[in-house]
């Protein structure tokens, strides 16, 4: 599988200056992400969601279940809008995404490395970056859990006089 990482992080073998010449060697038919139509011109948000079911690609939320969701969602690059020269070169069919506020946070500017079989296609892409979501997401609720455990505590004995709470 795919190791999805932020390039010069770190915790990353590899750095964006590497992954911008790994692209730029790629010849055009490697490059999926520039396919379909022009975002800017003739594409717009409402087509990429309805493209992707108004789901979130990466966790499959359902993005109008509420207002609030679809209202904070995000349309999202595969590869970052930060490797390109000129937006326009990121916006792209191919490229842009629909998906929830969390995922897109947890992804941020996370690329595979170069030569990594994550390049290889849009699919295999996705499936990487969705294994790296999953991940940090999982990393992150295992951290909050002993504070999440603590506070519902705090919530069900809110006096300050409750010694139950010099055991956490
Ligand atoms: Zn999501």
């Amino acid at each position: 599988m795919a190791s999805f990482d932020i390039p010069g992080s770190p915790s990353a073998s590899f750095d964006k200056a590497a992954i911008v010449a790994y692209i730029n060697s790629l010849p055009p038919q490697r490059k999926w992400w520039e396919g379909g139509k022009k975002f800017a011109f003739n594409f717009g948000w409402k087509e990429i969601y309805a493209y992707d079911g108004w789901t979130c690609i990466y966790c499959g939320k359902d993005l109008i279940e509420h207002e609030d969701i679809v209202a904070t969602s995000t349309e999202e690059h595969l590869v970052p809008q930060s490797l390109f020269i000129t937006s326009a070169e990121a916006n792209t069919e191919n490229n842009v995404v629909a998906c929830c506020a969390g995922c897109n946070g947890l992804k941020g500017p996370a690329v595979p490395p170069p030569s990594d079989p994550a390049w290889n296609s849009r699919k295999e892409y996705i499936a990487g970056a969705r294994e790296y979501i999953i991940k940090r997401r999982v990393d992150r609720i295992t951290q909050y859990a002993q504070y999440v455990a603590v506070s519902k505590i705090k919530r069900l004995f809110p006096s300050p006089t409750n010694r139950l709470l010099d055991y956490v």
